[in-house]
C-alpha cells in the first residue's frame, strides 16, 4: 500500500506553518524574502524551499472574489518521469509512495529538473559540490510510522496523510458531499499516470496556478519516447555529468580555505511550484 497527502484547498488559511515545519524538519537555510504581488512568499520555489504556499485571488463560479492558498512541493508521482530519466539510478520511487534522492549516486547531470512536468527538483547552483534538492516526502519520518511535518504542523486539516486508495475516496466522498463548494476534478488522481499529493479546490486549478496541460498517462513511455531520438544528447549529458563529478571530487580532495557565507538560493520563474 502506497502512502499518499489529500490537500484540501478549501480548508487552507495561508498561515504557512507548513512550511515553517518543513524549513526546520529539514535544515533548511533560510534567507531574506519578499512578497510578491498576490502574497506569495517566497516568490519563488529554491533550492533551500521544499514547499511554498501559492496565494491567490480568485473568482468563484457564483462569480465573487475568494482568497485561495495551496501548498506545492513534490507531486510524488507513481511513475516518475525524473526517476526514469536518470541515469545512474539516483531518483527512486519507494513501494510506499515518496520518491527519494540519493545524493551519492547522483552526477549532476540534472536531466531530473527537464523531465519533471511539475518544474520541482532545483539545484544548488552556487554550491562546490552542488546537488538537486526536493521534497523528500519525509521518507524518514514515515519509516518511523509519524506523519511528515508539514501534515502533522497544519492547523486545519488542510492536509490529509493516508492511503492513496483511501484519500481518493475520501475525496470524491467530499466532492459528492458538498455540491458547488469543489470543482469535480481530483487533481494527482490521474494527472501524470497518478501522484501521492492529491488536490480538491474550490476553483479551477488553471485559476491557483497548477498544470493543466500535464497528460493523465504515465511520463516515463513518452519521456523515453523522446529522448531515445536523441542518444547523443544522454551520452553527452552522462559525459558532462561524470566530467563534472571528476573534477568536483578532485576540487574536494585539495586542501580548502574556510568555507564563506552561502549566497541566496537561485530562482525559477513563478508559475512553477
Ligand atoms: S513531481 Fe517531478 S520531481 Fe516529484 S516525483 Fe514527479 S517527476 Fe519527480
Ligand atoms: S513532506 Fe516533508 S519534505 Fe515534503 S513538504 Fe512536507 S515537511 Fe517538507
Ligand atoms: S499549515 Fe495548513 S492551513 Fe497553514 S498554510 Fe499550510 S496547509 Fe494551509
Amino acid at each position: 500500500m502506497s502512502k499518499a497527502v489529500l490537500i484540501d484547498t478549501t480548508k487552507c488559511i495561508g498561515c504557512r506553518g507548513c512550511q515553517v515545519a518543513c524549513k526546520s524538519w529539514n535544515d533548511l537555510k533560510g534567507y531574506k524574502t519578499a512578497f510578491s504581488e498576490t502574497w506569495t512568499n517566497p516568490v519563488f520555489l529554491g533550492n533551500n524551499d521544499f514547499t511554498r504556499v501559492i496565494f491567490r485571488e480568485a473568482t468563484k463560479p457564483d462569480g465573487s472574489l475568494h482568497w485561495y492558498f495551496a501548498k506545492r512541493q513534490c507531486m510524488h508521482c507513481s511513475d516518475p518521469a525524473c526517476a526514469s530519466v536518470c541515469p545512474v539510478g539516483a531518483m527512486v520511487k519507494m513501494p510506499e509512495g515518496p520518491v527519494v534522492y540519493d545524493d551519492s549516486k547522483c552526477i549532476g547531470c540534472r536531466y531530473c529538473m527537464l523531465a519533471c512536468p511539475f518544474g520541482i527538483p532545483k539545484f544548488e547552483w552556487e554550491a562546490a559540490l552542488p546537488l538537486v534538492r526536493k521534497c523528500t516526502f519525509c521518507a524518514e519520518r514515515q519509516a518511523l510510522g509519524l506523519a511528515p511535518a508539514c501534515v502533522a504542523t497544519c492547523p486545519t486539516g488542510t492536509l490529509l496523510f493516508g492511503e492513496r486508495d483511501t484519500l481518493v475516496q475520501e475525496a470524491q466522498r467530499r466532492i459528492r458531499g458538498a455540491p458547488g463548494k469543489y470543482v469535480n476534478h481530483v487533481y494527482g488522481q490521474n494527472e501524470a499516470g497518478g501522484t501521492s499529493w492529491l488536490y480538491l479546490a474550490g476553483v479551477g486549478f488553471g485559476e491557483l496556478g497548477f498544470n493543466t496541460q500535464v497528460p493523465k498517462e504515465p511520463l516515463p513511455p513518452l519521456t523515453w519516447n523522446y529522448i531515445s531520438h536523441i542518444p547523443h544528447v544522454i551520452a553527452g549529458v552522462i559525459a558532462f555529468g561524470v566530467g563534472t563529478w571528476y573534477v568536483t571530487r578532485r576540487q574536494e580532495l585539495r586542501p580548502r580555505p574556510p568555507a564563506a557565507p552561502r549566497p541566496r538560493p537561485r530562482v525559477e520563474k513563478e508559475d512553477q511550484p
